[in-house]
């Protein structure tokens, strides 16, 4: 079953049933406490929080999300992209607990042939907050779900409040048991690889106040009109339903994965470590895409350094698969087709998202180009002598003279397993800044006898030979 006929079945089900199918809303979220959007229910927190009347009773939708937290589990977890999709079922203050259990088992259980999702009851687990009977119950009379299936944790994973005064409440999770070759018997409490978290559910329920975080905080009472929220991974459920063993090789990421082992050479499982690179880049490729498309660009703050991030990484990994000329071109534009189905901009933008992509590929190659050298020189020569710490001359070397940007280094030399001294390198920071204020007041003085020169000067400045002069110590004249 395709990614696109899953997200298609789940909004005409609760179109069905009486849901606004509302579109998704753009990666940038319009909350300003939020980088990105980082699930379904962002959109509709003014209607949630009281803020705004909701326009609506019910409503669904497929969000795009970005987490850019779960960035470290990506290719190694099978489940967390940084770029995903939630589908989401929302109540405000119409129906509540019963009907959202009902809802999501139908949905899950009933038959393909019905445009639901065919799964076996008997591969469906559940967790509730440890004190909410009432969910168990539900689970246990409509879902018909054994009591050993029906798990309950505490409020750090089953529990959810913003954090501020207002509405909070119990939350229950819907886990797929991916069988005995993934882990033990014990159910989602013991083992997140076995057993997959598909869907969460939130009720609503109470008001709370006196909040010192999000699990501690006084319940006022209950909440005059009780809200649902809840969110489904598509990715999660594509890959289960596809049959794959991660969301990287669903239809909608694989063709990535599967151009960049071709253009590297390395196929896919056959080793651990290169597996893992292809996945981060089928991820981080579409990510990307995901995000210029909806407006971001690359820059050193906020979001466009997140975005600059991933496209590196992606670069990287790509060198480190042993393939270093520019693979954008191949690579966004086999996303984009695989994207395009559910999100037309993707290709209606491809010109302009293209160019922002290919650009920001060539100028970090070149940077690559001018630094690796004596960085992966560096890093083999402090490892040899039994170091762990990079010196930080080399990390300000490679930033003064080829543009290397220090978190770069950083992120170069935590993979090898070394630390970078920082104090050395913000040392050294401050001293050229120092020189360079000197610098432009010296050439403020010398201005009008300097321009005798002028042509000289220009000459000069075009024949800069960065790390040859640094290292000789002669300065460029100009
Ligand atoms: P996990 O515990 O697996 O990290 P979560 O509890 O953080 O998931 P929720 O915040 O409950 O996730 O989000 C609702 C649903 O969105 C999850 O049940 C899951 O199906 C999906 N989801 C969450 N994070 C990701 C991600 N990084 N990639 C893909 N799907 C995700
Ligand atoms: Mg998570
Ligand atoms: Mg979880
Ligand atoms: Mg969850």
């Amino acid at each position: 079953m395709k990614t696109a006929e899953i997200r298609k079945r789940w909004l005409n089900f609760f179109a069905e049933r009486g849901h606004t199918v509302v579109p998704s809303a753009s990666l940038i979220s319009d909350d300003p406490t939020l980088m990105f959007t980082v699930a379904g229910m962002v959109p509709f927190v003014p209607y949630f929080t009281g803020l705004i009347p909701a326009p609506f009773h019910r409503a669904t939708s497929v969000q795009k999300c970005i987490r850019t937290s779960d960035i470290e589990e990506v290719g190694k977890t099978p489940r967390h992209g940084t770029f995903f999709q939630m589908n989401g079922n929302f109540s405000f203050g119409d129906y509540f607990k019963k009907d959202a259990i009902t809802f999501a088992w139908e949905f899950l259980t009933g038959s393909e042939e019905d445009g639901k999702l065919g799964f076996d009851p008997k591969d469906l687990w559940v967790t509730v907050y440890k004190d909410d009977d009432e969910a168990i119950q539900y689970w246990t009379e409509i879902a018909g779900l054994p009591a050993e299936r029906i798990q309950r944790l505490d409020a750090d994973t089953n529990y959810w409040s913003t954090g501020q005064p207002g509405p909070a409440g119990p939350c229950s999770e819907i886990f797929f048991d991916r069988g005995p070759a993934y882990g033990i018997d014990g159910g989602p409490a013991t083992d997140d690889d076995r057993y997959v978290e598909i869907w969460n559910l939130v009720f609503m329920q109470y008001l709370v106040s006196d909040v010192k975080s999000k699990t501690e905080f006084t319940i006022k009472g209950e909440l005059p009109k009780k809200n649902i929220d809840t969110g489904m991974g598509l990715e999660r459920v594509a890959f289960i339903k596809q049959g794959v063993e991660n969301m990287y090789e669903i239809d909608e990421v694989r063709p990535v994965l599967d151009r960049a082992a071709e253009l590297s050479g390395r196929a896919y499982g056959a080793n651990h470590e290169d597996d893992v690179r292809l996945r981060v880049i089928a991820d981080h490729v579409r990510s990307s895409l995901m995000l210029i498309t909806d407006g971001v660009t690359p820059s050193n703050e906020g979001r466009g350094y997140i975005l600059r991030r991933l496209l590196r990484r992606v670069v990287r990994a790509m060198r480190l698969l042993g393939y270093e000329a520019a693979s954008f071109p191949e690579l966004f534009a086999v996303s984009r087709d695989a994207m395009k189905a559910s999100y037309p901009e993707v290709e209606a933008d491809w010109s302009r998202v293209s160019r922002v992509a290919f650009a920001e590929e060539e100028t970090f190659l070149r940077t690559l180009a001018g630094g690796t050298e004596i960085l992966d020189a560096a890093v083999a020569e402090t490892k040899a002598a039994g170091n762990s710490t990079l010196s930080g001359k080399t990390a300000f070397l490679l930033h003064d003279t080829f543009g290397f940007p220090i978190d770069l280094t950083l992120e170069i030399a935590e993979e090898a397993g070394l630390r970078v001294d920082r104090a050395v390198f913000d040392q050294a920071m401050s001293e050229q800044r120092s020189r360079a204020k000197a610098d432009a007041k010296n050439k403020k003085g010398h201005l009008a006898d300097l321009s005798v020169y002028s042509d000289f000067r220009a000459l000069g400045e075009t024949d800069f030979r960065g790390y040859d002069e640094l290292i000789t110590g002669s300065k460029v004249i100009g």
